[in-house]
């Protein structure tokens, strides 16, 4: 679980930790394909879940769809002939991240209709973040079947394909919300939740690594190619 990729805000900005360096991005992805690993999207990621295909994968995620990742994280993914799954806001096409100034985070500009376009275009996914930013678990179910109908409809529509990933915004889910993703034709879907992903999980609730701009490249590996994460999760479960 990737947010924006670009040179950190200075030191004191809120949410500053979310934004890894592009070296750092880049030296990350590199060692995931020295060490034998295919960075994937979501979707290209199920079947590995389910046992129908093995092989050693990454899921990569993109939070938000800032603009910074289409211009730092697309040249690299692309150059590894690795593919991601970048989670869009479809209330803000080409816009900006207001539900995060609302707490005090910095700017940051949202991929355009074109560059999501070109995201699709260039082999990567492209899912639903809703299609305002909320918080599902407090939303009613009528309004929470909107967000999640209306931001597929506006993507399928940009992008002329199916849409079927989704990612909580804030993580924010519950057994209700997991049925409502599925019952507005999603296939798979992504929460904040620490762990490795595996066949156990619900596929409406997939567990993510949070790579952070602190997170140097021993950290990196360890938490993609060790049991720490699955720690973590067991010690909060
Ligand atoms: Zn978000």
């Amino acid at each position: 679980m990737y947010h924006q990729i670009d040179v950190p805000p200075p030191k004191g900005t809120r949410l500053r930790g979310s934004t890894v360096h592009p070296a750092r991005f880049k030296s990350q992805m590199r060692w995931l394909k020295r060490l034998g690993y295919q960075g994937v999207s979501l979707s290209e990621l199920a079947p590995y879940l389910t046992g129908e295909k093995q092989g050693k994968v990454v899921g990569i995620t993109f939070d938000d769809g800032y603009d910074n990742v289409y211009r730092n994280a697309l040249p690299i993914l692309t150059e590894l002939g690795f593919s991601s799954t970048n989670f869009i806001v479809t209330n803000e096409l080409a816009g900006q991240n207001h539900w995060a100034q609302l707490t005090g985070s910095p700017m940051a500009q949202l991929m355009s209709i074109e560059q999501i376009r070109d995201w699709h275009h260039q082999g990567q996914e492209i899912g639903s973040h809703t299609a305002s930013h909320i918080h599902l678990d407090k939303t009613p179910k009528e309004q929470a079947l909107t967000e999640l109908t209306q931001s597929k409809y506006v993507l399928e529509h940009i992008l002329q394909t199916e849409v079927g990933a989704f990612c909580y915004p804030y993580g924010s889910e519950s057994q209700e919300a997991r049925q409502w993703v599925a019952q507005a034709g999603y296939r798979i879907a992504t929460s904040t939740q620490r762990g490795l992903a595996n066949a156990t999980d619900d596929v409406m609730a997939l567990p993510r690594v949070n790579i952070l701009r602190s997170t140097h490249l021993i950290h990196f590996l360890r938490k993609i190619m060790t049991q720490y994460e699955e720690q973590k999760r067991a010690a909060k479960a």
